[in-house]
Formats: structure tokens, C-alpha cells, sequence
């Protein structure tokens, strides 16, 4: 029902996650209505992004550079890597200043019943670095979820099997800060006294 290009992208709109064929129709009629300047910078930027972006050949974080900046830092401390799904986990965690180690990203979590096995992520990647980096401690980041969980577990008996002195650590879950007991699900509280620490006082 409508002209050819414009069937064109809103076709190729709705193939991006998350957006239907409703969302690609609305994109496209904003995009075609008097947004001539954003419809140029958009398909400039996503040349761009194709060309210069790339995944850092030692922590496969996406960067513009072999290297990223965080791999490349003097200052961080290389003995310790945490291990992350995604960019989007990495840029959190970066952000809350309280991590000054470097980051191993997944890209993933293992996922059985979607055909996501060890070789689809950068499992061996991990143990490559195990093996060649002067690293003291993993510390596992996978989300607090069924698929997080087991892929933190397999991940964690394979550096116990490479490295049994390796200090194998998991980020801690349980109730968010500024949360209430009362609403906590049952698994979130379960965690929460399951990874019970010591107050330092
Ligand atoms: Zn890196």
C-alpha cells in the first residue's frame, strides 16, 4: 500500500530486535515526514559505526580501537578480569566506578533450548586469557537469571579445573538497595540470605 522504498524500510526497520511491524511503520513515516536532516546524519551513522566499531581482541568490548581504552589503561588492575553478557553489562558496571580491573565480555549467556552452546560465546576466548594473562581472580557478572546462573557455573568449574588456585568470585544478588523485604520474589530473597556477608565494623 505503499511506494516500494518506502515498503523497503519499514521492512528492513521491523528486522531490528524489539521492533514490530507497527514501531518500523511509525520510525519510517517520522523519518519521510520533514526530517530530511536526521534521515541524512542516521544512514551516515550507521556507515560510520560499521566501519570504525569493532570487538578488542583482548576483552571483546566494543571499541574503535584493537585495543580499548580499558585494556589499554596502566591504571587498572590487569590481575583481576570480571566476566560480563554484554557491552550494555560492561558500561554499568564501568559506571559505578566501584570495578578498577578489566572486563571479559561474553557476548551471550549459554542457552540450551535456543541452541546458545560454549562455542557460541567467548568461553575458550576467557581461558586463552587464563592461560596467558597474570591473572588472580574472575570475578563472574552473568545477570542473576536461570541462564546467567548456569553459565556462570559452567564457566567457573572450567578455570577450577585450569587454575585451582584461581580465586573464582560471583557478583553478589539478593534485595536491591532501597528495597523492601515485604515485595522481594521468593528466589530473590532466598539469594539474598543465601550470600549473607559480615558487617565490617
Ligand atoms: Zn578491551
Amino acid at each position: 500500500m505503499y511506494p516500494e522504498s518506502l515498503n523497503r524500510l519499514i521492512k528492513n526497520l521491523s528486522m531490528l530486535p524489539g521492533i514490530g511491524q507497527k514501531s518500523a511503520t511509525r520510525l519510517a513515516m517520522y523519518l519521510i515526514k520533514d526530517n530530511r536532516e536526521l534521515a541524512e546524519k542516521l544512514a551516515l551513522n550507521l556507515l560510520e559505526v560499521k566501519e570504525k566499531v569493532r570487538l578488542c581482541k583482548i576483552c571483546f568490548n566494543i571499541s574503535e580501537k584493537e585495543i580499548c581504552d580499558i585494556c589499554s589503561d596502566p591504571y587498572r588492575d590487569t590481575s583481576v578480569i570480571c566476566v560480563v553478557e554484554g557491552p550494555a553489562d560492561q558500561a554499568a558496571i564501568e559506571e559505578s566506578k566501584a570495578f578498577k580491573g578489566r572486563y571479559h565480555i561474553l557476548h551471550g549467556v549459554l542457552s540450551p533450548l535456543n541452541g546458545i552452546g560454549p562455542e557460541d560465546i567467548r568461553i575458550n576466548e576467557l581461558l586463552e586469557r587464563i592461560e596467558k594473562e597474570d591473572i588472580k581472580e574472575v570475578l563472574i557478572a552473568t545477570n542473576p537469571t536461570t541462564q546467567g546462573e548456569a553459565t556462570a557455573f559452567y564457566i567457573a568449574k572450567l578455570l577450577r579445573k585450569r587454575r585451582p588456585a584461581l580465586n573464582i568470585t560471583r557478583i553478589a544478588s539478593g534485595i536491591p538497595f532501597g528495597g523492601d523485604l515485604k515485595y522481594a520474589d521468593r528466589m530473590t530473597l532466598e539469594k539474598a540470605l543465601q550470600n549473607r556477608s559480615s558487617i565490617s565494623v
